[in-house]
């Protein structure tokens, strides 16, 4: 009898998502995606004939805090155990984090007594320039893959999830940071209130802490819902941000607007009671455009779902139109993002024909879902398509100038974001 009732009882379970940061309930839809897979993922041809998981891509608004936000669909270890990206890859993003490096030295005058810390330093790629400068860092990555190549070039670093556990044995051994850093890798976390309270603790009483991520009035503005998948849990706004830092007793004290991952915030913030840093203008000024641009009220979130299905129909138009016309279409580039754009549109093999990419650990595989081959770059010469769509919308300049010989026989450039225009 006893075992009937307790039966009863866990059948009547309820699913209330919550907000990550406030706890509230979510309730309210940002955009709804649908069904994908992880985008980082590329299978090769032997993985073909295999199942492949899907997962909701489905954001939601807290209707308290604003923060928009995916539920933890897939463990932290499962994405970011063998993370596959290596920053280093990447020379502009290099250059960015030498200049940042440069920046922070003067700003801070961090010499050979100070400490920099950066979670998430993944393979050593912003922290080895202070090395160089003789300033002492210590880096903390969860992936060991990744880590073991910032340790072979000089970078010492701990192979561990950061969160509050770690920042108290850290600052209990007097590894607190005059400088913590944490460049895009808030919306990667999902226990966010155990990693922002880590981040306060391991900052020393007169400490700047800055972060890099996404500015979610930009993803909003510039129509960037590519840009949201599995792996980005949490998309911050500053007056979202703000209220997070505050929460741990932390104060933003100024910000600056970047132009990578398509418009980002580079924010700092001290210790709230340390007199030493003053917030600038810069701060309010931000909050005043997002509240200008509705991100104070929920209606302000609601119109985004809106245009993103308009863009959807435009690009799915658009390849239907070429498909009867009996145009060839091509794809340039396997970024992450594409797989949001290709599943979400419903876009397959029989709408784009192929990709291609210059990451040799790409080639020779396919994109996750639809399975859309991705060759070498040559391939677009060879088979002379009549439209190339350009699928990391962001490097768009610079890739229309290396493809321009397309012309020769007529080829025009897609672009699907903000809206499908073809040059
Ligand atoms: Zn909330």
């Amino acid at each position: 009898m006893g075992t009937m009732t307790l039966s009863v009882e866990t059948g009547q379970q309820t699913a209330t998502k919550r907000c990550r940061f406030c706890s509230a309930a979510l309730e309210r839809t940002f955009v709804d995606l649908g069904m994908s897979p992880l985008c980082e993922t590329y299978p090769s041809s032997a993985d073909l004939n295999r199942g492949e998981v899907y997962y909701p891509l489905h954001a939601y608004v807290c209707s308290q805090c604003f923060l928009v936000q995916l539920d933890e669909y897939e463990s932290q270890e499962n994405i970011f155990g063998e993370y596959p990206y290596f920053s280093s890859y990447s020379d502009s993003w290099l250059k960015h984090s030498e200049n940042y490096c440069d920046k922070m030295m003067n700003r801070l005058g961090l010499g050979d007594q100070s400490l920099v810390v950066e979670v998430a330093s993944n393979d050593g790629y912003l922290l080895q320039y202070f090395v160089q400068r003789s300033v002492p860092v210590l880096g903390i990555e969860p992936a060991a893959n990744v880590a073991k190549v910032a340790i072979e070039r000089g970078v010492p670093t701990l192979v561990r999830f950061f969160g509050a556990q770690l920042a108290k044995a850290l600052a209990a051994e007097g590894h607190c940071g005059d400088l913590v850093v944490g460049n895009n890798v808030l919306a990667q976390v999902p226990d966010l209130n155990d990693f922002v309270e880590g981040l306060k603790i391991l900052l020393k009483p007169e400490g700047v802490l800055t972060l890099e991520f996404p500015h979610l009035l930009r993803l909003m503005e510039r129509n960037e819902f590519d840009t949201i998948y599995h792996e980005h849990f949490s998309y911050f706004s500053m007056l979202s941000t703000v209220r997070i830092l505050k929460a741990h007793g932390l104060k933003v004290v100024d910000v600056e607007e970047l132009a990578t991952h398509g418009g980002s915030l580079r924010v700092y913030a001290s210790r709230a009671e340390d007199q030493t840093h003053h917030i600038a203008p810069s701060v309010s000024n931000v909050i005043v455009e997002e509240k200008r641009s509705g991100l104070a009220s929920l209606e302000g979130y609601e119109r985004f779902a809106r245009q993103v299905k308009e863009t959807k129909l435009a690009l799915v138009d658009f390849l239907i139109m070429a498909a009867r016309q009996g145009k060839s279409v091509a794809g340039y580039g396997a970024p992450g993002k594409s797989a949001t754009l290709l599943h979400y549109c419903g876009i397959g093999k029989d709408l784009i024909e192929y990709t291609v990419d210059r990451n040799p650990y790409k080639r020779g595989r396919f994109l996750p879902g639809t399975h859309i081959p991705i060759y070498h770059p040559g391939r677009i010469r060879e088979t002379r398509p009549d439209y190339v769509v350009i699928l990391p919308w962001n490097l768009q300049d610079e890739i229309m100038e290396q493809l321009q010989f397309i012309r020769e026989w007529g080829g025009r450039f897609v672009v699907p974001i903000p809206k499908v225009t073809i040059y």
